[in-house]
């Protein structure tokens, strides 16, 4: 039998680090990544045999778990009349209609095949539309790895921002502002300044990619009456919360209309598939119609659409979001009260089938409180649970997911894991 050290050594030798995504390589928590052979409803089993309970979903596309029987049966049936055509057809008009039904500010929208894609091209549109430079980000959300996207904030609050990776010019991060995440005070203070000069605003509305932090009371809605005031666009970053949070995102929760929406992960249930759509005249800017650019061979590949109409069709049945809330509550709000027991300081936050754990009394609301929670004790906390066969994001700083098929027998056993783990970190 293989073992997942050995294909992880393998690995390394023709891909570097050994992964196709940086955070699969187990870096922050140390030890080997599991390669996956199978993934059935919530379940994933290893190269080795060993079965685990998956929080991890994906990294959250899987609202319906794996292999769901339906999503599978629907394209296997597609990808039998061929994979790709590179011409329009009647699954993407479906599902163009679909999503703007969902949610109702997608009022035109365009494929793309990543997340990544998708902010990418929403940023080029609002520079595109508003013919302004500036990009407002804030600290800790992630927008994919555009080059606009890959800043952090200068030394100071309203300073421009400077590269977060290599490769980044420092002359393009210039024009990406950022600022703390639920902190207001900075944003009325940029706008006051500099108001006409910026192009959008891009916020995760419910921040997903620093653990799970959700947004202050009134801090979205500010921004949507900031952005209005100075003809920016607001951008809702819902590649994550989209389909995960509710049926509407994370814009239905908090009845915010955002100029322009970024979709993935769920949209697509697994399949390369993300979105970016919103107000009919700033969409008009879009080529062919459009001056601003964009495009893409396997934009609405047919398979991965069949794949999110069934995954969204199956979302908007009869309480599923009820159910789904639920379970993610029961699990992560039974896992605190242990640690508690158990003398750690822990808190929790979730909304659908998202959530946050932290190794924290408090819950955190901006990325500096995020990085004061307890990352060794995390660590010690996920190395017993996979061992226990209870599979988390192996970083202290990602969110985790639930899914629609996670069933009390899946909870059950998460609980008992997490009391023989925390008693024996004691
Ligand atoms: C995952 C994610 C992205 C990037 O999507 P990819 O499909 O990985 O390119 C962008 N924004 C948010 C909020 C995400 O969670």
């Amino acid at each position: 039998m293989i073992t997942n050290q050995q294909l992880f050594d393998r690995a390394q030798k023709f891909i570097p680090g050994g992964v196709n995504s940086p955070v699969r390589a187990f870096r922050s928590v140390g030890g080997t990544p599991r390669f996956i052979t199978r993934g059935q409803g919530p379940r994933v089993w290893d190269v080795e045999g060993k079965e685990y309970i998956d929080y991890v979903c994906s990294w959250g596309p899987l609202l319906h778990g794996h292999a769901h029987p339906s999503v599978i049966k629907a394209v296997q049936a597609v990808a039998e009349r061929g994979l790709s055509f590179g011409a329009p057809t009647a699954l993407e008009v479906e599902f163009a209609e679909k999503l703007n039904q969902l949610m109702p500010s997608l009022e035109q929208v365009r494929l793309t095949s990543s997340g990544t894609e998708a902010t990418m091209s929403a940023i080029r549109l609002a520079r595109g539309f508003t013919g302004r430079s500036y990009i407002v980000k804030f600290e800790g959300c992630y927008h994919g790895h555009g080059d606009a996207l890959l800043v952090k904030a200068g030394s100071g609050a309203l300073t421009f921002g400077q590269p977060d990776s290599g490769g980044v010019p420092a002359e393009l991060a210039a024009q990406t502002l950022v600022l703390e995440y639920n902190h207001i005070g900075q944003v009325e203070e940029l706008f006051a300044t500099q108001g006409d000069r910026i192009a959008a605003v891009i916020v995760e509305p419910v921040a997903g990619n620093m653990n799970m932090v959700l947004p202050k009371p009134g801090f979205l809605s500010r921004l949507r009456e900031l952005t209005t005031a100075h003809g920016a666009l607001l951008i809702f970053d819902e590649v994550m919360t989209g389909f995960r949070v509710a049926l509407g995102g994370a814009q239905s929760l908090f009845g915010i209309h955002p100029d322009l929406t970024t979709l993935g992960k769920v949209i697509g249930g697994g399949m390369p598939l993300a979105a970016f759509g919103g107000r009919r005249d700033v969409m008009q800017y879009l080529a062919p119609v459009g001056p601003v650019y964009q495009a893409g061979t396997l934009s609405g590949n047919p398979v991965a659409v069949t794949a999110g109409l069934v995954n969204l069709h199956l979302a908007g049945e009869n309480g599923v979001y009820d159910r789904l809330g639920d379970m993610t509550r029961a699990v992560t709000e039974g896992i605190v009260d242990i640690a508690r027991t158990q003398g750690f300081a822990m808190s929790t936050c979730s909304l659908g089938g998202m959530f946050g754990l932290y190794f924290r009394e408090t819950l955190p609301s901006n990325l500096t409180q995020v990085m004061e929670s307890d990352k060794l004790t995390f660590n010690t906390f996920f190395q017993g649970m996979l061992e226990e066969g209870v599979y988390f994001a192996p970083s202290a700083f990602e969110a985790g997911f639930v899914s629609t098929v996670h069933t009390s027998v899946e909870l059950d056993q998460t609980l008992t894991a997490a009391e023989r783990v925390l008693k024996q970190m004691r």
